[in-house]
């Protein structure tokens, strides 16, 4: 289901407001929390739409299929975030094709993107992903490892490290998903080079702006239902 310019510039101003609103309610400012917009098995035209609204970072999770919509909105200067899994032989398109990458979560995945990232371009923003709740099928470094990622990090050059990424568990309550992610909150705090918290997606957004989120990444909410898609 694709939206018309109109749905898509009622959903993002609502979007815009609540994170407004959370803000301001938990003491924040709302410029410094960055609207991610994932559009992920959304076609090419439907960013080329959100992008004419104002709307500059997007977030895609697979990709070849990010290639191919970058291609065909080349004209734009869109401010593109890689956020799904990496395997190691597409590090070398990511490193060449986005400005941020938010699920690095090892090391040698970090020195491929260092090593590939291209020399004409400026250092790639890295973000590790943090496997808050040590769920075992979840992508995402564990908490405790992550000061040895970071140090490795820190010590490659095309790389500059931004700070962490994560999508907890669900959990029941506001307190519950503000603990979480004020775990997130306080690792981050302990490296003085990092300056954004990726996290909080449309149902626990409120939670993470309260507990310091910096970017929070929306895909539903701003498109509509990715149902109908056929890939999956
Ligand atoms: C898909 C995705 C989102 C957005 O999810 P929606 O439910 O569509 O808002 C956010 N973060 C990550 C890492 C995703 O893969």
């Amino acid at each position: 289901m694709n939206l018309n310019k109109d749905q898509l510039r009622d959903n993002i101003h609502s979007i815009q407001n609540a994170i407004a609103q959370m803000a301001t309610k938990h003491h924040r400012q709302s410029d410094q929390i960055c609207l991610l917009a994932v559009s992920k098995k959304k076609p090419a035209e439907q960013i080329r739409i959100a992008f004419d609204l104002g709307q500059k970072a997007f977030g895609e999770n697979y990709l070849q299929e990010a290639l191919d919509k970058q291609q065909q909105l080349l004209d734009l200067d869109i401010d593109w975030h890689f956020i799904g899994p990496i395997q190691s032989n597409k590090t070398r398109d990511i490193s060449a094709n986005f400005s941020w990458v938010h699920s690095v979560d090892r090391v040698k995945i970090a020195k491929r993107l260092n090593d590939q990232r291209p020399a004409h371009l400026p250092p790639l923003n890295i973000c590790l992903q943090v496997n808050i709740d040590n769920e075992p099928s979840k992508s995402g470094i564990a908490p405790e490892k992550i000061m040895e990622l970071t140090e490795s990090i820190m010590a490659l050059p095309r790389l500059k490290l931004r700070g962490l990424m994560a999508i907890p568990a669900p959990k029941e309550s506001f307190e519950e998903q503000f603990k979480t992610f004020k775990r997130v909150h306080d690792i981050m705090k302990k490296t003085p080079e990092m300056d954004t918290l990726s996290m909080g997606m449309s149902g626990d957004m409120d939670a993470a702006i309260a507990a310091g989120s910096t970017m929070v990444r929306v895909g539903t909410a701003i498109f509509g239902s990715r149902k109908s898609s056929s890939k999956v």
